[in-house]
């Protein structure tokens, strides 16, 4: 039997991981016997210390509620102003987030082969107003960090990533989260480690750190005291305890995604699909499978028949490029991004998806497109 979401839809495009409720459970009933729920509580400590030694991390770890909080909590405590350079293909919320803030985003156009911002072209977008460079890796592949960080120095920019995706991602240095002044990342449930909704940022400087525990919490510093603004960021134990126990089968996770990613790898034909760039020297985490079709006619022509014959789900991912937002400036330059954006499919991928989904896929696209 095929487990289906809906009647139409037989193979989602991802489908969150459930750990055995059991073992949820078990993790509640704990809350429950404690009372406490929510406010810098036991589990959700807990749970920042466990994803800390998990990846090995050097920066330090503040959970908030969602990554589109992360965003804007990062922009706030490095106290950014006017423009921030970042790029057109990424999830609305690395868009949306600066504008909410006040901010005004200056894309720049991405690489061909890994739809990351291409560095090379930073550079000649930095005017006296920019303050910061807030770069996507864009499907867990890490950006060009060595070359931003030049820059920024350069410049004196602040560095944010939007490490959404990046969960378990190392380059040689380690876990990608230790990159920039901060990086952000998002533990919602479509993402391969989550806490139902939630997120984190990280940093490596002490001050700022504080500054976004203090900030996640109104400000409080101590009942009475406040030291400067803040909002409501904060992560509660029933989140927090979803991640505890989703924790124990990240590595499981990122094995059947691979094993599923290497599947399509193998099985889709090289002379009509072109795939995204993965470098040998990182430790990837599987989070998508974006396939590129030779145009974007293609493309959606597969979304549909895929759809309509097989009930399978597919998402064109990133599209539109961000550019196209209609609270934000029209650009009509960035044509890598938009010739990317207009032919790319994602692929359903999860854990435990039965590789004869994939092998039906492949033969489907490859016999027909
Ligand atoms: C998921 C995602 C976000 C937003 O995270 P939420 O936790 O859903 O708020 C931001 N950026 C990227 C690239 C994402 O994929």
């Amino acid at each position: 039997m095929i487990k289906t979401f809906s009647d139409k839809i037989k193979i989602p495009v991802t489908k969150p991981f459930l750990p055995p409720i059991e073992e949820y459970q078990n993790e509640l009933q704990k809350i429950w016997k404690r009372n406490w729920l929510t406010n810098n509580g036991p589990v959700l400590k807990l749970l920042e210390k466990s994803i800390s030694e998990k990846l090995a991390l050097n920066s330090e770890i503040i959970t908030v509620n969602n990554g589109t909080t992360a965003l804007q909590l990062a922009f706030k405590a490095l106290d950014l102003k006017g423009e921030v350079i970042t790029t057109p293909f990424s999830y609305v919320a690395t868009t949306s987030s600066l504008v909410w803030e006040g901010l005004k985003p200056i894309y720049v156009d991405i690489k061909q082969n890994d739809f990351n911002i291409n560095e090379n072209l930073i550079e000649s977008a930095i005017t006296e107003k920019t303050t910061a460079i807030l770069a996507t890796h864009v499907f867990g592949v890490p950006n060009n960090t060595k070359v931003i960080k030049k820059i920024a120095e350069k410049y004196n920019l602040k560095v944010i990533y939007d490490a959404a995706h990046c969960f378990g991602a190392k380059n040689s240095d380690g876990s990608v989260f230790d990159l920039g002044d901060i990086s952000i990342t998002s533990f919602h449930a479509t993402k391969l480690f989550h806490t139902v909704e939630g997120g984190a940022l990280f940093t490596q400087q002490k001050d700022i750190a504080k500054r976004i525990r203090l900030m996640r919490n109104f400000g409080h510093d101590g009942p009475t005291n406040f030291s400067g603004i803040g909002i409501n960021g904060k992560m509660s134990e029933i989140h927090a305890a979803m991640g505890i126990v989703n924790l124990r089968y990240i590595n499981s996770i990122i094995t059947s995604r691979k094993s599923a990613y290497n599947l399509y790898k193998t099985l889709l034909d090289e002379q009509k699909f072109n795939f995204q760039e993965i470098p040998d020297n990182i430790a990837y985490n599987y989070p998508y499978f974006p396939l590129l079709f030779e145009d974007e006619v293609k493309a959606i022509s597969a979304q549909k028949e895929l759809f309509n014959k097989e009930g399978i789900q597919t998402r064109r991912y990133f599209h539109p490029i961000l550019s196209e937002l209609d609270y934000v400036e029209a650009n009509s330059s960035l044509n890598i991004a938009r010739d990317i954006s207009s032919r790319i499919l994602c692929l359903p991928l999860y854990a435990d998806i039965d590789s004869r989904y994939v092998e039906l896929i492949c033969n489907y696209l490859n016999s027909n497109f």
